[in-house]
């Protein structure tokens, strides 16, 4: 009963003078013949098998499996002679069902690797992986449920390849290969899918995969100001309005100030920032926002940029960038309160004026330009309030699974691997082998 192998009856167990425990067993299973299924009582042959099995309290069993090679007693059989069927140790296999089943619950619950299961569990890599496939495709391969909030961002699969051209001795780029991830903003289903390559038809094949239905339901799309991805999710869900992560536009809108500072520096001293200078001083101010800072660190600020007309135009790109910042923080998660289109749509107007204002700043033009062309998608990221923020902390798993793999030579493994990782919180822990053994005393108990 403690052995709690289904089919299986413990005959004899011993612990051997180096401390290890021997486990002689026997099969219990009506011995049914696969050609006729008549139950047969003519033993042909007794065969000793040790199959690896799992630990237990930690320590490793010696199993010896006595099986019965059956003579078959149906008349117009073709089969001879056939093994008694064991459910956890069908014939030809040396590993038994449950400790592949452990080994792989391993991969795809605890998220180590394959490698370092099959170390654990004393088997090949190939037989836990084989057992983690068979278990992840059972899970990934159900369709995706509808998704309201769908995000799409891309990673990169290994790092690029060049090669020395031999002639010119530049080097040319052999490979640079890229995997584009759709994730559900909104659920809990963490990662939907993936797909090889980052150009829009690649996108788009992945969502031309997906059902009708399944499009339709697709109200907001959420994606960084990448034009591949727009136009891609334009062609394949026409009807789902497009948000841009306002992270990535506060980003560009810092580098700015970061690029007209430094272009100031360049022209005051002639020649790069360095300590000592009031406005390399003020350079990690500059990153951040207004509410942040105290009244003597902009006192600060002021006063270094006052100083000559170069810091004024970075002091002018710091004011831009609060004006666009003025706008995104119309979100109702700032506000607590739902805000209306006009409003936002006035409040970038407001940025764009002071950027046309000063128009001498080519950088100022080139940011605005920029807002101008994604105006409708940052419109919407404020009104819906939909960010990229979970397909940004799930990407960061994707490349961790990469890094404990120490790379993925096979593509479809990758996908898997990530795939598994991605919805692992999602998932309910497949039970313990060892629950299986307390169920069926619990039952026998009762019964007896
Ligand atoms: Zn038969």
């Amino acid at each position: 009963m403690l052995f709690g192998m289904d089919g299986v009856e413990v005959t004899e167990a011993e612990r051997e003078a180096d401390g290890r425990l021997t486990v002689w067993a026997r099969i219990t299973v009506p011995p049914v013949c696969p050609g006729c299924s008549s139950v047969s009582e003519k033993v042909h042959q007794y065969v000793t098998t040790r199959p690896r099995d799992v630990r237990a309290c930690g320590q490793d069993i010696g199993l010896f499996l006595v099986k019965r090679r059956m003579e078959c007693a149906g008349e117009d059989c073709a089969t001879v002679t056939f093994t008694e069927p064991a459910p956890q140790v069908p014939p030809r296999c040396t590993i038994t069902r449950r400790l592949l089943d452990h080994a792989a619950a391993e991969v795809t619950d605890r998220g180590i690797t394959p490698a370092e299961a099959a170390r654990d569990a004393g088997i090949s890599w190939p037989s836990v992986h084989g057992a983690f496939r068979q278990a992840a495709d059972q899970v990934l391969d159900e369709s995706p449920a509808p998704v309201a909030h769908l995000g799409i961002d891309e990673h990169r699969r290994g790092r690029p390849r060049w090669r020395q051209d031999s002639d010119t001795g530049e080097y040319v780029q052999l490979a640079d290969r890229w995997h584009v991830c759709f994730y559900d903003l909104g659920g809990n289903q963490g990662l939907l899918g993936q797909v090889e390559g980052r150009t829009a038809d690649d996108t788009a094949y992945w969502l031309a995969g997906a059902t009708p239905a399944w499009r339709d339901a697709v109200q907001v799309v959420a994606i960084d100001m990448c034009t591949i991805f727009a136009s891609a999710v334009r062609r394949m869900l026409p009807h789902a309005a497009i948000a841009v992560d306002l992270f990535h536009v506060v980003q560009l809108a810092v580098k700015t100030v970061g690029d007209v500072r430094r272009r100031a520096t360049r022209e005051i001293y002639g020649r790069r920032g360095k300590a000592g200078d009031p406005e390399y001083g003020i350079k990690h101010l500059l990153n951040r926002n207004l509410e942040n800072l105290s009244p003597e660190q902009f006192e600060k600020i002021i006063e270094a940029l006052d100083a000559s007309a170069e810091g004024q135009q970075a002091a002018i790109a710091w004011i831009a960038k609060e004006k666009l910042r003025d706008a995104l923080n119309l979100r109702a998660r700032v506000t607590g309160s739902t805000p209306c289109e006009r409003q936002v749509r006035d409040r970038l107007f407001t940025f764009y004026d002071w950027c046309a204002q000063h128009e001498d700043i080519p950088e100022l033009a080139t940011l605005a330009n920029t807002i101008a062309r994604w105006e409708n998608e940052i419109v919407t990221a404020v009104l819906t309030g939909v960010t990229n923020a979970t397909a940004e902390s799930l990407n960061r798993l994707a490349k961790l699974e990469a890094r404990h793999a120490y790379g993925f030579r096979n593509p479809a493994n990758q996908r898997r691997r990530v795939r598994i990782a991605c919805t692992r919180g999602t998932r309910r822990p497949s039970a313990p082998t060892t629950s299986t053994t307390r169920r069926v005393n619990k039952q026998k108990r009762h019964h007896g």
